[in-house]
């Protein structure tokens, strides 16, 4: 089986009847791009920034941040890069800068709050961002948008320093600007993001978690983790519908986006890419070559519409054999 799936590294992720998807990986860091390329990734999903943060000890400087984003849009030499602008709080802590204890980390400040609070961090973050722009193919995308308040904030404070370093005759790349898909609420209101933004990404550890109310990893609720429950296929149908009535692009960068259990349906769902581990990216390549789009888009059809979680797992069996 690996060594079919060697032999896909550089094709492109087409479907048997010939549809195409991208297939990215994610990464926390420049040195995880070997095994991005190594494995055929069509490029970066997800760029998780926030380990930038943890592993220094000091809030890292314009600099710093330039070097790195450059670092890996150079190394993937055209291919799209979307990079999340940090998602601190929650689980992720940082030594030097202390943020306040909360009853609830995970209904707290964290990520695109804490940005559009300390909005220097975020003013710093955004500028090396921009400047990395001019050596490849930079995507932005905010974490944790709940409101479409958050994202107007959030893109207006990006349209300033845009404005500032163009003023001041910097290089700059034509940067696609997204959300990431992690709320419900903005699931639902993704018709009025769309209308705004170049591209949805769908962080679905985070959307699953907070649409079932149930964390993973307390085991006493695991069994409330249902990536293929209805309720949760239907937010991401109402997302990929509502993008792609105006023209835009759907990615999602969670878990779900490398489980064989899943890819079918969101193939059927019209998902335009799927980014994850990059251990995973052949093997779904493998597999999207084994089906249509016709029938998946009957499975699609019939899991929209299916009770449980568990009776859309027995509707995959029964179509992908
Ligand atoms: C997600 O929530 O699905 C996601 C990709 O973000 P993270 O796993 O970093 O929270
Ligand atoms: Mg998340």
């Amino acid at each position: 089986q690996r060594a079919e799936w060697a032999l896909l590294k550089d094709q492109q992720s087409t479907s048997a009847d010939g549809k195409t998807f991208v297939v990215g990986a994610n990464i926390g860091s420049p040195k995880d791009l070997p095994a991005v390329l190594d494995n055929g990734a069509e490029g970066v999903g997800l760029y998780r920034t926030e380990f930038l943060y943890m592993e220094s000890d000091h809030l890292p400087t314009e600099d710093e941040q330039f070097e790195a984003y450059k670092a890996v849009v150079e190394k993937m030499a055209g291919k799209p890069v979307t990079v999340r602008t940090m998602d601190i709080g929650g689980d992720k802590h940082l030594s030097y800068w202390k943020l306040p204890e909360e009853e609830n980390p995970f209904l707290g400040y964290r990520a695109i709050r804490i940005s559009l609070d300390q909005t220097e961090i975020f003013r710093t973050q955004l500028r090396a961002l921009l400047r990395a722009s001019a050596f490849g193919n930079l995507w932005i995308m905010f974490p944790m948008i709940a409101t479409l308040a958050e994202f107007r904030a959030a893109k207006q404070i990006y349209t300033e320093e845009r404005e500032k370093l163009a003023a001041a005759g910097v290089a700059m790349g034509d940067v696609k600007l997204g959300i990431m898909i992690e709320i419900p609420a903005a699931a639902m209101l993704a018709d009025k993001f769309a209308k705004e933004l170049d591209f949805f990404s769908i962080g679905t550890n985070d959307l699953i978690g907070y649409t079932m109310a149930a964390d993973r990893g307390n085991d006493k609720v695991a069994y409330l983790y249902q990536p293929y429950n209805p309720s949760i296929l239907r937010l991401i149908n109402n997302v990929i519908t509502a993008a792609h009535k105006e023209g835009k692009f759907v990615a999602m960068c969670g878990e779900m986006a490398g489980d064989p259990v899943a890819v079918p349906v969101l193939m059927g769902l019209g998902l335009d890419e799927f980014s994850m581990s990059a251990p995973s990216v052949l093997q779904t390549r493998s597999l999207m070559k084994k089906l249509n789009t016709a029938d998946m888009k009957v499975l699609a059809e019939k899991a929209l519409d299916a009770e449980t979680n568990d009776e859309v797992i027995a509707l995959v069996e029964a179509a992908v054999k």
